[in-house]
């Protein structure tokens, strides 16, 4: 028997509705490129979202066509977001500090057929655009006529500017009803571990995570709450915030390219923004403003972070020097991304400050939705006993079941689990701590090292900025830990002393077998540690080779 339940499909146009409908006079603030702040609504949002439905059918744009985006946090960028998957279309997000050609590599794999851009990328589009014409019709320069650069463009390309469209179009349209599965927003991974990869999510998935993420044990997102999501759109989709803010009418605070200490801090404190989300490099370098310039932070409560591991800093000095609460997450491009959030349970009530801080760098409980569970090199299922550590596999509605491009369920094993490609250790209270990417791990003898562990102990050193530890070749273990190290300001290391940081701390033969002092370490472009040009460069550190 069927059960009597209405069947609307969950489509992402229900949440702009929805938003427009009973929080229109939520609050959308953006920094422009130009700098201005510039102030709407979800009123406002849903009726521009509608004309630009019409601005996108003129330039061509059909069902499942891809839209390219190369944007900042931004107005013109949320509007895209809405309007591009509530006709049907596929809004796909590029990540502009990548190399030029996994750029080019990427818009020609997405076959995009026009691109939004903001000014700050005109430089980028002339390099690439001789090698997208046989996709791309046009760009549209998100911005208004009077800040129109001039563009040199292949012959076939057309350049408009985005506030003359809009102006020539009404919002005469109604959204469309269509099957909940259909595709939503593309999204290529960023590559650390290999050639872009794009994501495909779906309405139906796109809503499930947006719901998920505002629950109180993960964002807990309010309609008096004011966000300002540092992360970007261009990444993973900002998390899902712009979706879940939406859906619990939370204002939303965007930063365009304004990412430094100072301009965050102004904006954090001049738009009353009590909640704020983004990378822990870009909260250590708000910690460094703040303490060079001795600013406080007014209204803010609670941050999160995600992308890479939170370091212990991080949590401390927030919470001790600004009674802002640190909350970490997990997550990855495949998981739409939120997978796991840091939330204490009632068995956590009664722990001190240090022992709940340290409990809070782990990565967290698992979203309702998701599953999770961890394995060994055989495939095995490991105890939950928070020691034993594997391959963190994961299933549910959010998590990608191929790569776009791929055949359905190809990147699934034969029981319907996604490898996260993370090695992690789950807890008995279901607390999942990452260890590494398996890609990282240090198997030496035959037993695994987490090389987080190392760097983290490594950052609780006074002189040390940066830590890396990679795998180096060692004849008589196969691998064994190398860490690479960059000195604090004013600081120098001395290797030995360094190393006595690890007494007590972690078994004796996972101590690293060298330290390097080096005046930088590389990064990608979504700032984690770039792994593998380290590897590539101190593999045969320890003299073994091969
Ligand atoms: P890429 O795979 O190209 O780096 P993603 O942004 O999808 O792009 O990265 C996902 C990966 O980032 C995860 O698989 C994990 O290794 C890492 N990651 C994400 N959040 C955390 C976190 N809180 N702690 C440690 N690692 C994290």
């Amino acid at each position: 028997m069927q059960g009597l339940m209405q069947q609307p499909p969950l489509l992402i146009s229900t949440i702009l509705r929805h938003a427009a409908r009973h929080h229109a006079a939520g609050e959308i603030v953006s920094k422009t490129t130009e700098g201005a702040i510039h102030r709407t609504t979800y009123a406002a949002l849903e009726s521009r979202a509608r004309r630009l439905t019409r601005v996108l059918a003129r330039l061509g744009i059909g069902e499942q066509d891809r839209v390219g985006t190369l944007a900042w946090n931004g107005y013109r960028h949320l509007e895209v977001y809405y309007a591009a998957p509530g006709m049907g279309a596929i809004c796909h997000t590029i990540n502009p500090r990548l190399h030029p050609d996994d750029i080019a590599f990427i818009i020609t794999h997405a076959g995009d057929a026009v691109l939004f851009a903001d000014t700050s990328f005109t430089a980028l589009l002339e390099t690439i655009a001789p090698r997208l014409k046989d996709c791309v019709r046009a760009i549209v320069l998100m911005t208004e006529s009077a800040n129109m650069p001039a563009l040199a463009l292949p012959s076939g390309m057309a350049l408009h500017c985005y506030d003359d469209l809009m102006d020539a179009a009404d919002d005469d349209f109604t959204w469309p009803s269509f099957e909940e599965t259909t595709a939503s927003a593309l999204c290529y991974t960023s590559g650390t571990t290999g050639r872009p990869k794009g994501v495909l999510y779906s309405h139906r998935s796109t809503v499930l995570h947006a719901y998920a993420i505002s629950m109180p044990d993960v964002l807990c997102l309010r309609a008096t709450d004011r966000i300002l999501p540092v992360v970007p759109m261009f990444h993973v989709n900002a998390w899902g915030i712009p979706y879940g803010a939406a859906l619990a009418g939370t204002s939303l605070v965007l930063p365009g390219r304004h990412l430094d200490g100072a301009s965050l801090h102004a904006l954090l404190n001049a738009e009353r923004v009590n909640f704020t989300c983004g990378v822990p490099t870009v909260w250590m370098v708000l910690l460094a403003h703040l303490r060079a310039t001795g600013g406080r932070l007014d209204t803010l409560r609670r941050i999160m972070t995600g992308g890479s591991a939170c370091p212990p800093l991080l949590i401390e000095a927030f919470g001790a020097e600004h009674g802002v609460a640190v909350e970490h997450g997990w997550g990855m491009t495949e998981l739409s991304p939120v997978g796991t959030y840091n939330t204490p349970k009632p068995v956590h009530a009664d722990l001190g400050t240090a022992e709940r801080d340290h409990l809070m760098l782990k990565q967290g409980r698992v979203l309702a939705g998701i599953d999770m569970k961890i394995v060994d090199g055989d495939g095995r299922e490991l105890p939950w006993d928070g020691a034993a550590f594997g391959d963190l596999k994961v299933c549910g509605p959010w998590v990608c079941s191929a790569y776009y491009g791929d055949a359905p369920g190809s990147a699934l094993d034969t029981d319907g689990w996604f490898a996260t490609g993370d090695v992690a250790t789950i807890d008995p209270d279901g607390l999942m701590e990452i260890t590494d990417r398996s890609k990282d791990v240090i198997k030496s003898g035959g037993e695994w090292i987490s090389s987080i562990t190392l760097e983290n102990i490594a950052l609780s050193h006074p002189d040390v900025a940066e830590a890396a530890v990679i795998a180096a070749h060692h004849p008589k273990w196969d691998e064994r830990p190398v860490l690479i190290v960059v000195a604090r300001e004013g600081r120098t290391i001395d290797p030995e002393d360094l190393l006595r940081v690890y007494a007590g701390k972690v078994a004796k033969w996972w101590l690293p077998d060298a330290v390097v002092v080096v005046p930088e370490l590389p990064h990608t472009a979504t700032g984690k540690l770039q792994k593998t040009a380290l590897r590539a460069r101190y593999r045969d550190h320890l003299g073994a080779g091969g």
